[in-house]
Parts: structure tokens; sequence; C-alpha cells
């Protein structure tokens, strides 16, 4: 009995890995649902760390898939972001040069089919929704004015140093405060969300002597918004705005999707384009102020409408951005360090899964931390690799689906593209086989009604004894 007794009161004082020191590297979309998503398990102890002085998002729209909506929802910030969200129930994807409609698939059935919506909204307001439910948690503390500098050591414990500036909103300057210190960090696990120029990516591939160069895609990215009071004086375009549609214009080796966001207040336009502006620094910078007039030279040929959307846009309001990838890595996970999000699969943006896809690894980092059965380095390692398992072949097929899709809608004058077309018609009767795969309900259906959170939870036991 006493035996008992004292096994049960050491089962009580066993560290539980709900307290581990958890580092997360990147407020992006990436690092602000991990710090939820934990901090939902139960950790206490999470630190994010972020560059930026503050929140600040480019100001964009941004899809927002059922599979993401339904990890939004469990993780209890999906009701803010719907009330300014609009459904999207219907695509027409048109010939950029003269408007004429390819295909026109309508999705009134998607919340009955996956359970969730998909709908569209504004950048600002999905990060900020996961921000304000961050801020609720305790256990989550966030370092903005901090740039990871570099892991000093992987054990026993991920060691690490920070450059925090000073001035930031959660330590103003003070005339003893020094401008700029180094700190020296560590945490039990160490999880990097820094975007596609991940620092942590480059040092942990080389540590394990990897090669990892991120690739240039050759492509960049125009984005513009255009308020409703621009739009109202002409009844094409109000009709796109009050509409719930994503409208796609599609040319050689360049096109424009778009759709409301706002409560239908902003339209919102994303171009492909080849990259001409950052090709001479490919590593340098990834956004800029893109100049109005050489957007409106390259999509020269485009209809009308298209062209009345471009001209609305003030001066100094094109935002421009290059579009990065990089080969697959040969793992995510060194000791109790992973990576996530763009970190380990950017993606060209033609299935708009890049952020639903960070946000998916988060939860499913979440799930595989919270059961790990003791707070060893190795079984966390374990339980990381199991991360990694889940999510590697999954982000790989939609990333190398998103590449193809585009390679698809760029085609020139050629036999291919006339195929695409007579495929596009052929999809308008059938409603299936849709060769723009962010349209296609067979895709949707493989992206949609993927629960990575329940194929984690179903599948870590045997993996656990597995890996
Ligand atoms: C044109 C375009 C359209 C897109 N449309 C969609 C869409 O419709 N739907 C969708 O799901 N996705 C879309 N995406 C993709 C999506 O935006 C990204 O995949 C997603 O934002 C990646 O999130 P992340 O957290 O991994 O990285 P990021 O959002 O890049 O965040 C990284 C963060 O880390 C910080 N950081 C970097 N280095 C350091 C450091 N050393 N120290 C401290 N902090 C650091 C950065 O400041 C940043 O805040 C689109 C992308 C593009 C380019």
């Amino acid at each position: 009995m006493a035996v008992q007794a004292d096994q049960a009161d050491q089962a009580d004082q066993a560290p539980r890995p709900q307290d581990l020191r958890v580092a997360i590297i990147g407020a992006g979309m990436g690092g602000l649902a991990t710090a939820l998503a934990l901090a939902k398990k139960g950790f206490s102890n999470i630190h994010l760390y972020e560059n930026a002085p503050g929140l600040g998002f480019v100001g964009a729209g941004i899809q927002l898939a059922p599979n993401l909506v339904r990890i939004l929802t469990r993780l209890g910030c999906w009701d803010a972001i719907e009330q300014e969200a609009t459904e999207v129930l219907e695509t027409s994807i048109r010939d950029g040069a003269t408007d004429a409609e390819l295909t026109h698939v309508h999705m009134p059935n998607i919340r009955k089919m996956y359970g969730y919506p998909h709908c569209t909204g504004h950048r600002a307001s999905l990060a900020g929704s996961i921000y304000d439910a961050c801020l609720k948690e305790p256990g989550i503390t966030f370092h903005f004015g901090c740039t990871f500098e570099e892991i000093t050591a992987y054990t026993p414990r991920v060691a690490f140093t920070v450059t925090r500036r000073a001035s930031t909103p959660n330590s103003p300057a003070t005339p003893d405060t020094p401008a700029e210190e180094t700190l020296h960090e560590t945490a039990d696990v160490f999880l990097a969300a820094d975007g596609v120029k991940s620092k942590t990516r480059t040092q942990m591939m080389a540590t394990l002597g990897h090669e990892a160069s991120v690739e240039d895609t050759g492509q960049a990215a125009y984005r513009i918004m255009i308020p409703r009071e621009k739009m109202q004086h002409d009844p094409e375009m109000l009709a796109l705005l009050d509409s719930n549609q994503v409208t796609r214009w599609i040319g050689a080796k360049r096109h424009w999707i778009a759709y409301p966001v706002h409560n239908k207040t902003i339209y919102n336009m994303s171009s492909t384009q080849p990259d001409e502006h950052f090709a001479a620094a490919p590593s340098a910078t990834y956004t800029t102020t893109g100049s109005k007039a050489d957007m409106i030279g390259v999509f020269n040929d485009f209809c009308p409408l298209v062209h009345r959307l471009m001209d609305l846009v003030p001066e100094g309001e094109v935002c421009e951005w290059k579009l990065r990838m990089h080969k697959p890595l040969p793992t995510w996970v060194h000791a109790t360090v992973a990576l996530i999000g763009d970190a380990c699969h950017p993606t060209l943006p033609h299935l708009n899964q890049g952020a639903a896809m960070a946000i998916e690894d988060a939860a499913v980092v979440a799930e595989v931390l919270s059961r790990a059965p003791d707070t060893d380095p190795a079984t966390l390692h374990r339980c990381l690799k199991i991360y990694e398992f889940v999510r590697k072949k999954r982000t790989t097929t939609l990333v190398d689906l998103a590449a193809f899709s585009g390679r698809t809608l760029h085609l020139g004058d050629s036999k291919a593209k006339e195929e695409r077309d007579r495929l596009f018609a052929a999809s308008k009767q059938s409603g299936a086989n849709v060769p723009d795969k962010w349209a296609s309900p067979d895709v949707q259906k493989m992206i949609y009604s993927h629960d990575c959170m329940k194929l984690t939870a179903d599948m870590f036991d045997g993996l656990y004894e597995l890996l």
C-alpha cells in the first residue's frame, strides 16, 4: 500500500512535458499558432522571440480553407475572424486577355461536406485573432525586438543567442538601457517558425552536413487592395466585390487571383508574374513597394476590367513579393529542435495553403509534445520525429501540387494550352478535374478533409513504438 502511495507521489512529482521551457522563433502564422496550440495543451513556459518590434502584417487577403478553419475553431479563435470573412461559394477561372470564362466551379456545399467553411479574410484579422488568443494565455511570453542569432548547443538542452534591441513595446528605452544586448537563452524544446529565410534551417542543415539553399522560383507577386469607395461607381466591379466568388484571370506566365475581404469593403488582388525586380538581389530582400506603371505593363494584354481594377490602386500602394522555395530537406528535426511552416516547406501560393500548412504543423507539434510520456530529451526528439513523419509527406504533396498547378495556369500558346482549355471546358459540365487544382473538387477533398490533429492522436502510440 505504502509502495503504491510512494509511486503515486513520485508520478505526481515527475516532470510533465507541460512544464518544459519551449522557445519559439517567429511570430508569423506558424509561430503564433504553435504558442497557442501548446498553451491550449497546458504548456506553461512558452517564450516566443520575434525580430520585429511588434506584430505587423502586410495588408493583404488570405484564403482560409476548411482544414485551417477546423484548427482555428478548435483553438478558439475562428469566431472573431469569421465576423469579417467572406464565405467562398463559387469560383470563376477566366482568360486574362479576353475575360472569357474558362470554367466556373460552384461550391455551395463545402461547409456541409467538411464541417467548416471556405472563406477569404484579411491577414491582419487572422494573425490578430491568434495573437489576441495568445495574450489570454498566461503561459506565453512574447519577446518582441528579439532576433534569434545562433544555436550554440543542441544537447543536453538547446542553448541559443538572441539580440535584444531596446525600445520595443514590452521594454521601452531608458537612459540605462543598452541599444542592443546579446541574451544567452536555453530551452528544452526549440521550435523555429522563422519563415522562408530561416536561420535555424541553415544552421541545422550545416550541423548535419546538408546544403539548405533557397531555390529561386523566378516568380514574384503583386498584392493590391482596392477599397469599396473606389469600386462603387462601376457595376461590373461592384458585382465582383459583392459576390462570394474567387476570380482568377490567367495568361502566359502570369495571373491574377481576386476576392472580397473585410466584410466586402476591400477587393484583394494578388498576382504571379516573372520576377524581374528582385532578380539582381536574390537573397537580400523579399518584399518591396512595386511600381504601378511596371505592374500595368506586365499585364498589358489583360482585359479592360483587370486594367480598370489596377488603375484604382494609388501609386505607392503596390506591394511586390518575391516568391521563394527551397529543395525538400532531408530532415526537419535535430535533437529537440524542429522547423515549422515556411522554414521547412515554403510553397508557391497557387493552392493557397502556405499559412494553413504552417498552422497545421503547429497543431501537430502540440499534439505530439503533449503526449510525451516523459521529459527526457531522447523522448522529446522521438515525439518531434513523429511530427515530421505526420507532416512531411503531406506538405511535400501540396508544395508539388501548387507548383504543378502554377505551370498549368501559366501555359502560353501551345498544344498543352489547347488541351488545358479543353479540360477547363469539360470541367464546366462535369464539375470535376479542374486544371486549376485549387478549384478542383477532388483536390479540395484531399486537402479539406484532412484532420491532422485526429490523425496524430490516432497514430501517436504506434509511431512512438516504431520511430
Ligand atoms: C503572394 C502570396 C499569397 C499567399 N496566399 C496564401 C493564402 O491565400 N492562404 C494561405 O494559407 N497561405 C498563403 N500564402 C502563404 C503564407 O503567407 C505563408 O506560407 C505563411 O505566412 C508562412 O508562415 P510562417 O509562420 O511559416 O512564416 P512567416 O509568416 O514568414 O513568419 C516568420 C516570422 O519569423 C520572424 N523571424 C524571422 N527570422 C527571425 C529571427 N532570426 N529572429 C526572430 N524572428 C524571426 C519574422 O519576422 C516573421 O514574423 C501566400 C504567400 C504569398 C507569398
